[in-house]
């Protein structure tokens, strides 16, 4: 607008110049510009140039306004000057009036009471001379404009009251969403902590609060790192890049980590369950922060490890007992220390197959509570995988032929005798890992597959990249239903349907399975088949054969070296609690 004003001001200061000193009184074209007119055009141009450069953006609408009736006043007086509704301005007038309702209610009015004056003021003072008809056509060229601004104005106006109902009941809809959210958050018992990619505290629920020992006016733009301090297994302050809420700000994955302990404004240590999500990490969007959730979960350890003491202590204190009792059958079902007919061979052989069952148990408790006292620290050693391997395959050959199942090694090739032999042919893969471990994991995938085929081949086979060693057990049993995998590696977890009710077991195996294998940093996984088969898959850190050589000689110089006994993978027994095996029959009490 200022623009259009100093421009059209300049021009009637131009016509003033051009007329008043190079044409003089030869100018008879009409296109005459009084001096009050000038002296007018002269202020607008100036006032209309002064906005262009120092008018605030904010109140760019008011100025626009401004010189627009500057503009008018100076086109006014213009018209008044030169003969009224009969002046050649009057064009210039109505191009004004036009564009009236661009400013509003006001100036439309105001132009409409301009235009409607002019008009009495003719009609007063020259209506007698003009006659009657005369001021029709100027009525019609100084109101029409107005009338078109005015509708244009209105629809204009309908048009964005629409739109400012429609952002207030947008704004009125997402302040109560931001309410409803606030309560909801608020009225969580767990700690909430948002936090922004930056590492910055945006939000701390009333439970993180309290847990926390920070109030949000102290919290909420803090880094997080002086709020959540998180201490280690070790008992240590975790160093920045191992704090799970900057991995998730790195990698935009979410984590959960139970084994945290966490240390209060008032230096109280707590135990803590933290499960971190990023937000913003769909496909369009990068990490734009994270949500904590926090939970203290001291009670919960305590109790769990009261629980794990008494299962490790009875288990313990029953081994005894069905050692005992294993032994005694194992001397009546023996022909050279008992003479039994075939009826009670048969009771006994079925109370033996149990006692083993409970034995089982009774050792698969005792490793699941070392596992919760993390108590499973692996002792590695270097291991062939691929002659490992085959040796455990090779002693449950036995079972699978019993079941009238084939079992066999793939690295050794289908009916091959010895992997070992094969060498040239198999690749070698080394790892670092705890034997044990390994031992019973593969022992009993591969009891498992025995177990839940019920004919056909179980295939045991190793494979590998420059980094991992994949270990496979492949069946062609009774497969697993989808929705069971997930859930196949927790504690007692065992799928109940016809054709496992049958088949016995204590839903252990797989759990203790998985928390070996990440003991030695590796995992573990399942694809399966309902009907069909499955196979488990263990993959592991592989070494390097000359890292193997290596730590196989210091293995060997730490062998010349007196050292303390390996501890076996289940606790020793106290002398005085060894299992009373008895040599010789013995007279029950
Ligand atoms: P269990 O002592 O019951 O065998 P595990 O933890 O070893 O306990 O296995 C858990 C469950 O997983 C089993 O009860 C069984 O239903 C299922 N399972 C394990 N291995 C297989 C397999 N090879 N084929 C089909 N189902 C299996």
């Amino acid at each position: 607008m200022c623009e259009i004003t100093l421009l059209i001001s300049l021009v009637i200061l131009s016509i003033y110049i051009v007329v008043t000193f190079f044409l003089g009184d030869k100018s008879t074209a009409g296109l005459l510009v009084p001096l009050p007119a000038a002296v007018a055009a002269l202020a607008t141009a100036v006032i209309s140039f002064t906005s262009y450069v120092w008018a605030p953006q904010a109140q760019m609408h008011l100025v626009a306004f401004f010189n627009y009736l500057c503009l008018s006043a100076t086109t006014g007086i213009l018209i008044f000057f030169t003969g009224g509704v009969r002046s050649p301005y009057i064009v210039l007038w109505m191009l004004l009036s036009i564009f009236a309702g661009l400013f509003g209610k006001l100036a439309l009015i105001l132009i409409f009471l301009a235009a409607n004056s002019l008009l009495a003021y003719e009609f007063v003072v020259h209506g007698a001379q003009l006659g009657r008809g005369a001021l029709v056509v100027p009525l019609l060229a100084l109101e029409t404009p107005v009338l078109i601004s005015y509708i244009v104005w209105r629809e204009k106006g309908a048009q964005d009251s629409k739109k400012t109902q429609a952002f207030d009941a947008l704004a009125k809809q997402l302040s109560q969403v931001a309410n409803k959210s606030e309560i909801v958050i608020n009225a969580i018992t767990e700690g909430v902590v948002a936090i922004d990619v930056q590492g910055i505290i945006q939000l701390i629920n009333p439970a993180a609060q309290e847990l926390l020992g920070w109030t949000k006016q102290d919290a909420v733009g803090l880094d997080y790192r002086s709020v959540i301090k998180l201490i280690g297994i070790n008992g240590k302050e975790l160093p920045p890049e191992a704090s799970p809420i900057q991995q998730v700000l790195v990698s935009s994955k979410p984590l959960v980590n139970n084994d945290l302990a966490l240390m209060t404004h008032s230096g109280k240590k707590i135990l803590v369950s933290l499960v971190i999500s990023p937000v913003g990490q769909d496909k369009t969007t990068q990490t734009s922060g994270a949500i904590a959730v926090i939970r203290d979960i001291t009670g919960e350890k305590a109790e769990e490890r009261q629980k794990a003491e008494f299962i490790s202590t009875a288990s313990h204190e029953m081994r005894t007992p069905v050692a005992a009792i294993e032994g005694y059958l194992g001397l009546a079902l023996n022909p050279s220390t008992a003479a039994i007919d075939d009826k009670a061979r048969t009771y006994l052989m079925k109370a033996q197959e149990a006692t083993q069952h409970l034995g089982t148990l009774f050792q698969d408790l005792l490793t699941v509570s070392r596992a919760e006292d993390n108590r499973l620290a692996p002792k590695p050693t270097v291991v062939d995988v691929v002659a490992f391997l085959h040796e455990v395959t090779e002693s449950l050959m036995q079972k699978a032929q019993t079941k009238g199942l084939f079992l066999y090694f793939k690295p050794a090739g289908v009916g091959g005798e010895d992997a070992i032999s094969n060498r040239t042919i198999s690749p070698v893969f080394y790892s670092f890992v705890d034997q044990g471990h390994l031992r019973e994991v593969a022992n009993n995938l591969i009891d498992n597959a025995i177990k839940y085929t019920k004919q056909g081949s179980v295939s045991v086979d190793v494979t590998g990249d420059d980094n991992t060693v994949t270990l496979s057990v492949a069946d062609s049993g009774i497969g697993i239903p989808p929705e069971d995998v997930s859930h196949l590696f927790q504690k007692f977890y065992r799928i109940d349907n016809s054709d496992t009710r049958e088949i016995g077991g204590t839903g252990l195996g797989l759990y203790i399975s998985r928390r070996l294998i990440e003991a030695n940093n590796g995992h573990i996984w399942v694809e399966s088949a309902l009907g069909k088969g499955s196979v488990f898959y263990v993959q592991i850190p592989r070494i390097t054969h000359e890292r193997a050589a290596e730590l196989l000689e210091s293995e060997a110089a730490q062998a010349k070296q007196p050292t303390t006994p390996v501890q076996p993978l289940a606790p020793a027994l106290p002398a005085s609690q060894a299992p009373a095996i008895p040599t010789v029959p013995q007279q029950p009490a």
